[in-house]
């Protein structure tokens, strides 16, 4: 049978999407082990902060439909690090994703299996091509919250546990004012 045709109201400024379809919300104590300053991280536990947010359109997870998006990642630091999001492998390795930014600023952090990473600037109207094979995660680097909009093909999956478990070989940390990509200290290259 056919799928119906429809609409969905996509706030620019917010992010927020109209039905919401599954909102899935993250807070800082979803995130233990994923930043480097585990003081400061114990700190900021206190108060628990709204990392990041996303609003998923439902869709069939079949290969002909298209997964859709939209990402709210809060601005602010743990210690030197800034906010990010999980970061993933799709489960389908051979999928591709595209970012759209609608306000604030990040930086896009993509990596290979092996270990190559390489990053890209987020800003309103930067359109980010992540092509297949690379993990994926999100850094607000602004003081305001970072919207984007993704699509990806419907069956891509996500894989969070070889990020979980690893990280990236890069993190984003504030040097004198300035947002810097510099090597993770706790990457284990394999
Ligand atoms: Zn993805």
């Amino acid at each position: 049978m056919y799928w119906k045709p429809f609409n969905i109201n996509c706030d620019f400024d917010s992010g927020v999407l109209t039905p919401p379809g599954n909102l899935v919300v993250r807070h800082l104590s979803d995130m233990k082990g994923f930043y480097q300053d585990a003081e400061a991280f114990t700190t900021l536990l206190g108060q628990n902060p709204k990392i990041y947010e996303y609003y998923n359109v439902i869709i069939p997870e079949e290969p002909g439909h298209l997964q859709h998006c939209t990402s709210i990642l809060m601005p602010g630091r743990v210690g030197d690090e800034y906010f990010m999001s999980k970061g993933h492998f799709h489960k389908k390795t051979d999928t591709a994703e595209i970012y759209v930014t609608y306000r604030g600023n990040g930086i896009l952090l993509l990596q290979t299996p092996e270990g190559h990473c390489e990053y890209l600037h987020m800003y309103p109207g930067s359109m980010s091509y992540i092509p297949p094979y690379w993990a994926h995660r999100t850094v607000n680097t602004g003081s305001n919250p970072l919207v984007f909009f993704g699509v990806y093909r419907g069956d891509a999956g996500h894989d969070y546990g070889i990020i979980e478990e690893n990280g990236f070989a890069k993190i984003v940390v504030e040097i004198n004012g300035i947002p810097t990509v510099v090597d993770n200290p706790k990457y284990k290259q394999k």
